[in-house]
């Protein structure tokens, strides 16, 4: 979750969020990514989005089977299905969004029972300091 902060914290004028995917093995960073809307006017560059594509290039490998995913804030709806589709094991993510969360909070994609791949999900990681980031990003604009 600190490779993920640190991410976030490169995201410019974009809202701070960042996400890392780990390897099988659980240490080694695969890939790591942060919102790009602003900067890239792509209204899917969202970090999770940016990292699964990354760690799929970098694998030579559409599944990320073993793989987890790492993000500062809990995924919306696009970055819930990235995560189904792209069959990561593992979703970790830090602080809850309560107005567009779908691992939990407003909804719940990522475990639904109709979708044949349910990841784990690990929620609450680091969870303040994820939320003061985009507390003190969006206070400032
Ligand atoms: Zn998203």
């Amino acid at each position: 979750m600190r490779l993920a902060l640190e991410e976030a914290r490169r995201a410019g004028t974009d809202v701070p969020v960042g996400a890392v995917v780990l390897a099988p093995d659980g240490t080694t960073v695969l890939a790591g990514g942060h919102n790009e809307r602003e900067a890239t006017g792509d209204p899917t560059a969202h970090a999770e989005v940016l990292a699964i594509r990354r760690a799929a290039a970098r694998l030579g490998e559409w599944r990320l089977a073993g793989c987890t995913l790492v993000v500062t804030l809990e995924p919306c709806t696009m970055c819930a299905g990235a995560l189904v589709q792209s069959r990561v094991d593992r979703v970790v993510y830090g602080a809850r969004d309560e107005k567009a969360g779908a691992a939990g909070s407003l909804w719940d994609v990522v475990r639904d029972r109709r979708l044949n791949h349910r990841p784990e999900v690990i929620e609450g990681v680091l969870a303040d300091e994820c939320a003061r980031l985009l507390t003190d990003f969006f206070r400032d604009r």
